[in-house]
């Protein structure tokens, strides 16, 4: 199939952007890489009027690290951040994240702040962005506002982003000193979006876990922490036992069968995955 007709527009600044999205209101959607975006609209899963380009916008490029925190422009793509010593050595979990994500082809024009502000529930990023507490920044006709992760995402690619903001980057805290991490997920092939995943960090407290945070992907209708599988698991320094991760997963997430996958199936490799996760921070500590 072919796109929709549709308009198309350059802007040359992030207050012309703005102003279009203001302006065309939910008829103009931003166009980033364009890795998602115009796969919808080749399907006809979306027609938008117009499509504002803010590829342009340079001021939303660059990753860097100040004190604390890294900021990652929403214009970086995922090469740029797969390849940048600034998020290897203090977020590991993304760099680690970032080998999950689609194919080169893909990771070369596909950007950070896009795969964030789609909120497909089975992409890694938003995973990832949940557990390490980051905060996404937006810019709308009011100007910037500063949204947790964790409050972001509301459902099956439904965010608090309203349609005349630009997420303009995302500030993640360093990975603090003893932080144990892991990614982990299964695909039918590599580089497809993952049949489940998770993203974890935590500590190793008296032999145990603490401090544990996990996100899923592909187990429910977008990434939340996942309370009951931390609390089942926290404290114990054992080996874990699969049932009790899917009891405890099957509190925190709706499962659905989908084609292909029944949701008893998809829950028991989740916990495996979590399994998983969760003996390779025991190694690593
Ligand atoms: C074959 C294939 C396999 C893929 N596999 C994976 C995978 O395994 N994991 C994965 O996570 N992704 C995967 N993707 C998607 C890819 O990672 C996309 O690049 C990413 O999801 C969106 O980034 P983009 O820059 O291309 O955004 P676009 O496609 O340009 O935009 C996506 C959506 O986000 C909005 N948007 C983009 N940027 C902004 C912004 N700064 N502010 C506000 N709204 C914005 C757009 O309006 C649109 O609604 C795959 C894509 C393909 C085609």
């Amino acid at each position: 199939m072919k796109a929709p007709d549709f308009s198309y527009v350059r802007p040359a600044s992030l207050d012309e952007a703005i102003g279009l999205l203001v302006t065309h209101g939910e008829s103009a959607v931003p166009l980033a890489g364009g890795q998602s975006l115009l796969t919808t609209l080749n399907m006809r899963l979306s027609a938008p009027e117009l499509l504002v380009d803010i590829s342009g916008l340079d001021e939303l490029r660059g990753i860097d690290v100040d004190g604390g925190t890294v900021r990652i422009g929403a214009l970086a793509r995922h090469v740029d951040v797969a390849t940048s010593p600034v998020v290897a050595e203090h977020l590991p979990l993304i760099s680690e994240a970032m080998a999950h994500v689609a194919h080169v082809a893909i990771r070369n024009r596909g950007t950070f702040g896009g795969s964030l502000a789609n909120a497909d529930p089975a992409a890694e990023l938003p995973a990832c962005a949940v557990v390490l507490k980051a905060t996404l920044v937006l810019a709308g006709p009011d100007g910037q506002r500063e949204v947790a992760a964790g409050d972001f995402y509301q459902g099956l690619f439904e965010t608090t982003r309203q349609g005349d903001e630009l997420l303009v980057e995302v500030r993640v805290p360093v990975q603090p000193a003893g932080q144990l991490f892991a990614f982990e997920e299964l695909s039918r092939r590599s580089g497809d979006f993952g049949i489940a995943g998770l993203a974890a960090t935590g500590q190793l407290e008296d032999g145990g876990f603490a401090d544990l945070r996990l996100a899923y992907l592909g187990c429910d209708d977008g990434p939340r922490l996942a309370a009951a599988v931390a609390a089942a698991v926290s404290g114990q320094g054992g080996p874990l036992d699969d049932r009790q991760i899917a009891e405890a997963l099957r509190q925190d997430y709706e499962f659905s069968d989908v084609p292909g996958l029944s949701a008893a199936t998809k829950v028991r490799l989740a916990a495996v995955l979590t399994r998983r996760a969760l003996d390779r921070m025991r190694g690593a500590a």
